[in-house]
């Protein structure tokens, strides 16, 4: 039923009729209780945030669909890959992860890289970053991680001292510390960046045989970063530069595009490699494990209202189709956990059928109730399995691939410690410009820390990497560069 008059209307339907003045009793009188307009207008603004997300608050996001460039179903049975030329939709939010909801976006951090595929086989996200490697690679240490990254419990002000105590304490952040402080660190545009799936995923295909998978999204727009002086100035002048880009590009029909490529390791090679494959902080070379283009990402549709669609999107990485799995990654083993908790926190129980998050597959389960439930609940169909009644049952062709485990259950370190090869790999891959605005930035973030102590020990980390890199930083900060490290 819908009429065709445009008279406002309270939320249970009913016409307004003052919209501009409440009922008071008389003219100069207190107002009335019985406005039950204004009361409802009020208490529903008072109730118009969700919490923010504790991480990656900021964030702006599109639509757009994933195409299949190569077929490579003879690693995965994941329908949505399977075929050159299928076309899936998507939903994408990029984010930075330390500041809060109305934070700059021109800041140097880390990039979200969150993709929804609404697969015919159900949703799957992908919710990486823009860099190819974490800062720790067990979930047991992100609390404490996150903790430095936020404000100091007293001063509410961003706590350098905290940063660099934990990454000196935490040699396996150094490869990320390095990505960070390059000139990636501030991308031009959240279009000119690469996005990666960061953790070891395992792919299975038709008859059940394994493969561990990485992901690389290489932007089809060229990687472009922000001059530092510029960042900052476009932090104070315009904090949301990043989230209008996107969306203007997109309005003016500019549609940003990016090349998925995996890497892929036979599952044998996991025992032997030179570095643990399933360690975060870690890549894989390119040269061991070349890039295997899969598809194209195209992002072409604005979203049409902000919180609904960004605000409201829930990914986790925990939410895999058949013919992807997880790896014994321990930061990934956490977020299968983290992620839908936050959700179910955060938007709700149910936050898997707001439109946003709405598989287009059919669901088809027996969950019911819960807050915010939505349509008509299963209506009075079969609400418990098994049954008797032809209710949705499991296909057992969609089990994970069987896989097989070994060991004492204890609370052990990853066997390789070696922080340092990879982050000085990078070092020397850079140009002489690049390297000194390396050096520069580090100083500069550095400066800050209250404690000698704590920058001889990171400087040792830099060292270690490479000994111009440490050495050039430990004069920045006038400081003796490390005899012993
Ligand atoms: P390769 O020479 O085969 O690859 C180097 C990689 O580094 C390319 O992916 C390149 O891709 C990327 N790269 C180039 N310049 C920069 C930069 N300024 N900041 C970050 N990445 C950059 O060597 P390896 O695969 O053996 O890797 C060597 C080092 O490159 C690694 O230790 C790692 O630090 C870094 N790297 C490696 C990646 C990988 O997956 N192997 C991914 C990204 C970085 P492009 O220029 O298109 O970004």
């Amino acid at each position: 039923m819908s009429s065709n008059n445009n008279n406002l209307t309270t939320s249970w339907g009913a016409p307004v009729g003052d919209n501009q003045n409440s009922m008071t009793a008389g003219s100069r009188g207190p107002t009335l209780l019985q406005d039950v307009h204004l009361l409802e207008k009020l208490a529903h603004f008072n109730r118009e945030r969700v919490p923010e997300r504790v991480v990656h608050a900021k964030g702006a996001g599109a639509h757009g669909y994933f195409e299949v460039t190569q077929d490579l179903s003879k690693y995965t049975k994941a329908n949505f890959l399977s075929e050159v030329g299928r076309r899936t939709p998507m939903f994408i939010r990029f984010s930075t992860v330390a500041g809060e909801l109305g934070s700059s976006d021109t800041v140097r951090d880390p990039r979200g890289f969150a993709v929804k595929f609404y697969t015919e086989e159900g949703n799957y996200d992908l919710v990486g970053n823009n860099t190819p490697v974490f800062f720790i690679r067990d979930a047991i240490k992100f609390p404490d991680f996150i903790h430095t990254q936020k404000r100091h419990p007293q001063t509410h002000l961003k706590n350098p001292n905290a940063v660099w105590d934990f990454w000196s304490l935490s040699p396996e952040s150094l490869h990320q510390v390095t990505i960070l402080m390059s000139d990636r660190g501030i991308p031009a545009t959240l279009r000119h960046m690469h996005g990666f799936g960061s953790h070891t995923f395992k792919w299975v295909n038709a008859e059940g045989a394994a493969v561990w998978v990485k992901y690389h999204f290489k932007t089809e727009q060229g990687v472009k970063n922000l001059d530092v002086e510029l960042a900052a100035k476009l932090a104070g002048e315009n904090p949301d530069y990043h989230t209008e880009d996107l969306f203007n590009a997109i309005d003016k029909g500019d549609f940003p595009a990016w090349r998925l490529h995996v890497q892929i390791m036979p599952v044998e090679d996991a025992n032997t490699y030179r570095f643990d494959p399933f360690d975060v902080t870690k890549v894989w070379s390119q040269k061991d494990y070349p890039l295997i283009e899969v598809g194209r990402m195209v992002l072409d549709r604005n979203p049409e209202n902000y919180f609904a669609e960004v605000e409201q999107a829930t990914f986790s990485p925990g939410s895999f189709v058949p013919g992807i799995e997880a790896s014994p990654d321990k930061m990934l083993q956490g977020r299968l956990f983290a992620y839908g908790d936050a959700h179910r926190h955060r938007v709700g129980a149910n936050h898997n059928s707001l439109p946003i998050n709405r598989p287009k597959a059919d669901v088809k389960n027996y969950q019911r109730d819960g807050a915010m439930t939505h349509g008509n609940n299963g209506g009075g169909s079969v609400y418990y399995e098994p049954n008797s009644y032809g209710g949705p049952a499991e296909s057992a062709q969609n089990k994970p691939a069987p896989f097989e485990v070994s060991g004492l259950a204890d609370s052990s370190a990853y066997d390789h410690n070696d922080h340092y090869t990879q982050p000085g790999d990078l070092y020397r891959l850079l140009s002489e410009e690049e390297r000194t605005r390396l050096v520069r930035n580090i100083v500069g973030a550095m400066a800050p820390v209250e404690r000698d102590e704590i920058k001889i020990r990171q400087i040792g980390h830099f060292y270690k990497a490479d000994p111009e890199f440490g050495q050039r930083i430990a004069e920045g900060l006038g400081l003796p560069a490390p005899s012993n490290p």
